[in-house]
């Protein structure tokens, strides 16, 4: 099973003639409202590839619609607290050329209670993956307390801190970067990927595919050539079925193999975690 301590948003997506200057009110032409944040799409995706997901997070009160939809999408939701204050929020302006700009109001992943994450590792076995990343509280006491109980732990180094990354580095046993979170990593700290002292670390490279560095060395993945016309939550889709892959006892090649028909399937559709593939249209996909 997989054990996912993650970020849940309420992602408001506003369509706007521009991106707002300082000072300027301007009207937008459409609102919508998705479920989002890394942490519910990378159990979304992970559930929809047929893992047993557990997601460990917390929401407000405004926030029944979220764990319902994480519940209708395969989720186990029961580490899920309810608490006094207001479910996160993305508020995403995106103007006509697809440039976006976001503000992000953390309120309940940052407050995720000690006692949710203590109740859910209560029951998580000996070899079941325990998944964090940057959106939450919690993740150095997650990462310690997973390893400690024989856990296998995997952190997506997002939205990137280099000193989380070296905090957490001595209990993961599988890290993923994506290109840019990759380079960050090597200015702040003079690590490449491949010297990071983590049995598997995976850079994601968008159009490019992905390099797994393990105990072989270095392999490359190339992507699925297809037409993107929105690459968000891509990355997030990727990580769910990677783990979902190793969860089932998959070989990593085989684990990216679907991974990446599930990243690029991904990129052909707007939406994030409401439309991520879940299996068979991954099996089905052929170019
Ligand atoms: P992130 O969303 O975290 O930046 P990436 O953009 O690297 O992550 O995408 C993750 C994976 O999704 C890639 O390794 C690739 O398999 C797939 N992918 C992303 N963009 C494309 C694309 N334009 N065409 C095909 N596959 C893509």
């Amino acid at each position: 099973a997989i054990w996912n301590l993650g970020s849940i948003n309420a992602d408001f997506v506003y369509t706007v003639p521009h991106i707002p200057a300082p000072g300027e009110t301007l009207s937008s032409t459409d609102r919508q409202m998705f479920l989002g944040g890394k942490g519910a799409n990378m159990s979304v995706a992970a559930a929809r590839a047929g893992a047993r997901v557990n997601h460990i997070g917390a929401v407000g009160a405004d926030g029944k619609w979220a764990v319902e939809r994480l519940l209708e999408y395969g989720v186990d939701t029961r580490n899920i607290a309810e608490i006094e204050t207001e479910t996160a929020q993305a508020i995403i302006m995106v103007d006509p050329q697809g440039e976006n700009a976001i503000i992000l109001h953390p309120a309940a992943n940052a407050q995720i209670p000690q006692a949710t994450l203590q109740t859910a590792m209560a029951e998580a076995q000996t070899g079941d993956w325990l998944v964090i990343q940057n959106e939450t509280n919690l993740q150095r006491t997650a990462a310690s307390l997973g390893k400690k109980m024989g856990l296998r732990v995997a952190y997506a180094a997002a939205p990137f801190d280099a000193e989380r990354v070296m905090a957490v580095q001595p209990h993961l046993d599988f890290l993923i970067l994506n290109a840019v979170e990759a380079a960050q990593l090597e200015q702040a700290t003079g690590q490449a990927p491949a010297d990071m002292d983590v049995r598997d670390v995976i850079v994601t490279l968008g159009a490019d595919g992905a390099d797994w560095y393990g105990t072989g060395g270095k392999q490359h993945f190339d992507a699925i050539a297809v037409d993107p016309v929105d690459t968000t939550g891509a990355g997030d889709t990727f990580t769910g079925y990677v783990l979902a892959g190793l969860d089932r006892g998959m070989p990593m090649e085989q684990a990216i193999g679907q991974a990446t028909k599930a990243g690029a399937l991904m990129v052909m559709r707007h939406g994030t975690a409401d439309v991520i593939p879940d299996l068979s249209e991954v099996q089905a996909f052929h170019l």
